[in-house]
């Protein structure tokens, strides 16, 4: 068996014991390196002064050896906060008004993906495969090939890609394109995504599909494909079941005083679609005032990427709309919109999932979105919530028991949230069915096994060269 090595940005580090912190993705990767033995590669997380960085730390654990780089705050700046989440986020999330796009950024973006291949290079063997992970690392492969790496090369992009339209706003779009097409295996989230790829180099001439998953692009083959990632199904199940020990979910339960609750959970970020949602809750009150007091949602909503502007013009957003909307339809003994910023945890997390009549997942774009995966692996199967999705959510291709929303349709999704609280228990229960048994079988274990034998049998076109 081939050895794995894995890189992404971060790299999820064990516990002393060697287990994989909480999470689908560290767990199922984790467990196919400890299969084959192998290497995690990523930033370490700290930043040196210096003008090259020089840190590199190896951690071993049982056949996995972490191997985590230091960056400088100017690679930090550029490569991450610059071009990673400021260019390449928004775009590959259509949201074309956010971008801000600096030669000096890219520039930086493309220095650490030499710096990360500078440094995989001398620890590789030749029957080793590489995993390279999302969109901070798509120039890797290139990076690695121009130092003579023929390896099996996979690529796996946790985001969305845009429709050719949109990419084509990207001044490196083509120096990506190309980049792209040096893996032997890209993988995506969904079949549109797939499709935008494949239409963005149909668009420029560059190359076409030649079988359902394979591309013929820049002159060769290389397999692509749609991977939709799953979850940890019956490790959420399981969490959920024992939930009602957490305090926590307790303590909700009670000073819920009898109210409906309905739950939104999301990274603080603008793709999430949280003030949308926070609008259809609004109309949904307005034209039901018989419901005050018995309805809550809760809005868990953990900071992220504070370093940029415009996540923190969003907190502050979001907090205004909250207390807005708390102010003109809250009672001195009801509070409408409880809205929590701070991170929780899983257990905590797959209660409150279960406890909540309504799980609400509005983006306006999103890669996959696992939280609606959890929401209905948490579920009572004697007594289902329901579903409100986005159709513009990776995981609404796969849920098809869920209530289906336009976000940008308040009125539609006010409706849903009607409609959801009102399902009869025998159709919340035949949906709930359907989208259950289907993450079952395609839990992350199964997303993880199937990209890698894919990998391993996707046609090699450096190896002729
Ligand atoms: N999450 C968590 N604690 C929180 C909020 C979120 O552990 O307080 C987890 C959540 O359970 C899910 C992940 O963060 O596994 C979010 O993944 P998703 O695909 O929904 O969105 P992303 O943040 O990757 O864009």
């Amino acid at each position: 068996m081939s050895r794995l090595v894995v890189v992404s940005n971060r790299v999820p580090l064990p516990d002393e014991n060697g287990n994989p912190p909480p999470g689908g993705l560290a767990v199922a990767v984790h467990a196919a390196l400890r299969e084959s033995g192998g290497i995690w590669m990523g930033w370490s997380g700290k930043t040196t002064g210096e003008e090259e960085p020089t840190g590199l730390t190896t951690l071993e654990h049982g056949k996995i050896s972490y191997v985590l780089t230091d960056l400088t705050q100017a690679d930090l700046d550029e490569y991450y906060n610059g071009f990673a989440n400021r260019v390449l986020w928004p775009i590959f999330h259509c949201r074309l008004d956010l971008a801000e796009y600096a030669r000096q950024e890219m520039a930086g973006y493309f220095r650490v993906n030499r710096l990360f291949a500078e440094r995989l290079v001398p620890m590789l063997e030749p029957d080793d495969v590489i995993w390279v992970h999302d969109y901070h690392l798509i120039p890797l492969a290139a990076e690695l090939r121009k130092r003579g790496v023929k390896n099996r090369i996979g690529f796996f992009l946790h985001i969305p890609w845009p429709p050719a339209d949109i990419l084509t706003a990207l001044p490196v779009y083509e120096i990506i394109m190309r980049d792209l097409a040096e893996y032997d295996l890209a993988g995506f989230q969904t079949d549109y995504d797939l499709d935008n790829f494949v239409g963005c180099l149909r668009r420029e001439k560059w190359g076409d599909r030649t079988d359902k998953n394979t591309v013929h692009a820049f002159g060769h083959d290389f397999a692509a494909g749609a991977y939709p990632i799953g979850i940890e199904t019956a490790e959420f199940a399981r969490l959920a079941e024992k939930a009602g020990e957490a305090s926590m979910v307790g303590e909700m339960e009670q000073s819920l005083n009898g109210s409906a609750l309905m739950i939104g959970v999301d990274r603080l970020d603008y793709s999430k679609g949280i003030s949308h949602r926070i609008d259809a809750f609004e109309r949904y009150l307005t034209r039901n005032p018989e419901m005050a007091g018995k309805l809550t949602l809760l809005q868990v909503a953990p900071h992220s990427r504070s370093d940029v502007k415009e996540y923190l013009d969003m907190q502050a957003q979001v907090e205004a709309h909250c207390g807005r909307v708390n102010g003109a339809h809250g009672t001195i003994d009801w509070v409408p919109i409880r809205y929590v910023n701070q991170s929780l945890t899983r257990p905590v997390l797959s209660g409150l999932y279960r406890l909540a009549k309504v799980g609400l997942v509005t983006p306006l774009r999103d890669g996959m979105n696992l939280v609606a995966k959890e929401y209905i692996a948490s579920q009572d199967p004697e007594d289902p919530g329901v579903l409100v999705l986005s159709r513009f959510a990776g995981a609404a291709r796969e849920l098809d028991g869920a209530v289906f929303i336009n976000p940008y349709d308040t009125d539609q999704t006010a409706a849903a949230i009607g409609r959801a609280l009102e399902m009869p228990l025998d159709e919340r229960m035949a949906r709930w069915r359907r989208m259950m048994d289907h993450l079952l079988k395609n839990d992350v274990g199964h997303w993880c096994r199937s990209f890698l034998d894919d990998l391993s049998e996707a046609p090699l076109h450096h190896a002729a060269t």
